[in-house]
Parts: C-alpha cells; structure tokens; sequence
C-alpha cells in the first residue's frame, strides 16, 4: 500500500512564513508612524519658564543642568543621560517643557546631544 505523503510541520511552518507579511519595518525608508503621547527630545518654551529650578530637582537621571541664559537659569538637557521619563515637564508649574515626535537622537557628535535653552521651540 502507498504512503500517504504528508508534510512536515517544519515544511509547514517555512510554507506559512513565505506569505506571511514582514514583522519589521523598511526603516529608515520607510518611516514609522509616531503614535500619540511618543516621549521624544525635549521642546523647551523660554517665554514661559520661571527658573524656578524645579525640572532640574526632580529629574532623576540628573540630565538637565541649569545654566544662566541672560541672568536666569534655564535648564538645559543632557540627552545622552536623559531616560525620557518626561517627570520634568510633569514638575515643571509652567507647562514650559513638552515632548516631541523627534526619535532619531543617534550622533557621533555628543553636542548633538545638548537641548539649549537658547530659543524658544514652541511649535516645532
Ligand atoms: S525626561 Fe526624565 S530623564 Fe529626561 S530630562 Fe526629563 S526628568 Fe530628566
Ligand atoms: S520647572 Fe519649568 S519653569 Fe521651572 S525651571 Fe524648569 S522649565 Fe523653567
């Protein structure tokens, strides 16, 4: 009598994956929709901080320094330290600190780094 052929569960498995979509993404061709809430670097609205020094205080990763723009102190972000937690806009009494969509933080250039408070980003 002829064996029934049947296929393999490996065979099966190899099968199945071939006309099954791709689990990653083209990136960086393609790039990936940012959903709502992302925790990215840092936008920082000098007009409406009142140096109290609050972020810096509770930001536990010690990744923002305080430093005197124009005779104030305005926190200034060491990204490289920072974990994205994002306590320092939940500190902060003004709403001066918010996040951004921006992911893409690789440098080689460690200053690339540094969020100045130098200007004003709202709205970016
Ligand atoms: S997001 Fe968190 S770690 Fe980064 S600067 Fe703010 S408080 Fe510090
Ligand atoms: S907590 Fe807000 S208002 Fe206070 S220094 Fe930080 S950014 Fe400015």
């Amino acid at each position: 009598m002829a064996k029934k052929s049947k296929m393999s569960p490996m065979l099966k498995e190899v099968v199945s994956q071939i006309f099954r979509k791709p689990a990653t993404q083209k990136y960086p061709e393609v790039k990936p929709k940012i959903p709502e809430g992302f925790r990215g670097r840092q936008i920082f609205n000098i007009d409406l901080c009142i140096s109290c020094g609050l972020c810096a205080r509770d930001c536990s990763a010690k990744a923002i320094e305080m430093v005197d723009v124009e005779g104030k102190n305005r926190p200034l972000f060491h990204l490289d330290l920072c974990i994205f937690c994002y306590q320092c806009a939940e500190s902060c009494p003004r709403n001066a600190i918010k996040s951004s969509k921006a992911f893409e933080l690789a440098s080689t250039d460690k200053s690339d780094l540094v969020v100045k408070p130098n200007k004003s980003e709202e709205g970016e």
